[in-house]
């Protein structure tokens, strides 16, 4: 049968192994850096392109093959290539793609370290950069011009679930020749497939949902062919490569990825369901309301609301720290996408290094708290929330 036949969460177990011939049953893991040639003439032919075949593990590894297709499948995409973090997936994305003279429009809530790496280091090199609020559209279309090769989003965004339209932002990409990539590492392809959307590229940081277990770092971006063809040249040059191990790790995590996400939206919609009728709490943010702004933009594109939940207490925040501190069952870690929920103060930790202004103008107040919900039993994390409100 072929793979595009079977449904996701087979794909997310049984999509793209590689088989030895001592028929191992889970994907094998090849921790070595380099492959040996038969002889000097087929080291030629693999060098030359014209034999296909593994030749240094920075070009292509085996586990990291299997990974990237495992992930491909899942993002609908023809072809994905992994990367070592995050970031690094984001750097391939924007670099491969930008070069002097370019023009680069970003939505205005990021996280805090892709808005560092766009202002701080795409900037250096001549790219001209317009950062746009997330769903103002009409502030899209108005931004771009000839020039504009790339538009970049991320959605929801963190930590107030705002949704940007990614139909819509693909088509005003289009209109002028540029490229609509994607974060999509809030999500994970268990809940969003950017390309389904018209997107060209979904980036994602696999340390989050992907692995699920906050084990290792990992990134992969996925599209069409020749984009993907051009990135890995991109980070082969720039030795962004994913470790074997960390890949091997990762397939693992992608094996129970749908059902972690299923049950976590459950328990996420439970959770913030919760924290609407509490007194102490002036808002809450979260995609998979009924009555979000944008609800129907969140029932096309994403199959929940997904794992992350923003909520303001009363008190600034001084009352947002003694809520984290009074917590017992919540790890305080900036990962998300975790089996254990997590709590984080955002303006003091992820949006740490901009200005009270800043933050004020994307949203982000000093009695907000983010959650990422996981698999504890949700009475068991509610009860946890009640008493640390009190
Ligand atoms: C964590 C995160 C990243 C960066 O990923 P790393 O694996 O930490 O480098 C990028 N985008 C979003 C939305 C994230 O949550």
């Amino acid at each position: 049968m072929s793979d595009n036949k079977l449904h996701p969460e087979t794909l997310a177990i049984r999509g793209a192994k590689s088989q030895t011939e001592y028929r191992e049953h889970n994907q094998a893991v090849f921790l070595t850096s380099s492959f040996m040639f038969d002889d000097a003439a087929q080291g030629a032919a693999l060098f030359a392109k014209e034999i296909e075949g593994f030749t240094y593990s920075r070009t292509a590894n085996p586990t990291v093959a299997a990974f990237e297709q495992r992930i491909a499948c899942l993002e609908g995409a023809e072809k994905g290539v992994a990367v070592a973090t995050g970031m690094a997936a984001i750097q391939a994305a924007l670099l491969t793609f930008l070069k002097a003279g370019d023009h680069l429009v970003a939505g205005q809530s990021l996280f805090g370290t892709t808005a560092g790496f766009i202002n701080g280091i795409v900037s250096k090199f001549g790219i001209e950069i317009t950062l746009v609020p997330q769903t103002d559209l009409a502030a899209w279309k108005a931004a771009v011009k000839e020039n504009t090769k790339m538009l970049f989003v991320e959605t929801p965004s963190n930590p107030l679930s705002e949704i940007a339209d990614i139909q819509a932002l693909a088509d005003i990409a289009h209109s002028v020749g540029a490229l609509l990539a994607v974060d999509n590492s809030f999500c994970s392809p268990a809940i969003q497939q950017p390309l389904k959307f018209g997107a060209d590229l979904a980036v994602e940081s696999a340390t989050k949902a992907i692995d699920g277990q906050g084990r290792v770092l990992g990134g992969v971006v996925c599209g069409r062919a020749d984009l993907i063809k051009e990135i890995a040249m991109y980070v082969n040059s720039s030795g962004l490569a994913l470790s074997p191990f960390s890949a091997w790790v990762l397939l693992s995590g992608v094996e129970t990825l749908f059902v972690r996400m299923e049950r976590q939206s459950a328990n996420a919609l439970q959770v913030a369901q919760w924290l609407r009728g509490h007194e102490r709490v002036k808002a809450v943010y979260y995609a998979g309301f009924d009555d979000h702004p944008q609800a129907d933009l969140v029932r096309k594109q994403q199959v929940s609301g997904g794992i992350v939940i923003g909520f303001e207490v009363a008190g600034g925040k001084e009352a947002a720290w003694k809520v984290i501190d009074t917590l017992k069952l919540f790890s305080k870690t900036a990962n998300l996408g975790d089996v254990r929920s997590t709590i984080t103060h955002p303006w003091t930790t992820t949006h740490g290094r901009m200005t009270p202004e800043a933050k004020e103008a994307v949203g982000i107040e000093a009695g907000l708290l983010r959650l990422s919900i996981g698999l504890e039993n949700v009475q068991d994390l509610i009860a946890d929330l009640q008493q640390a409100l009190a």
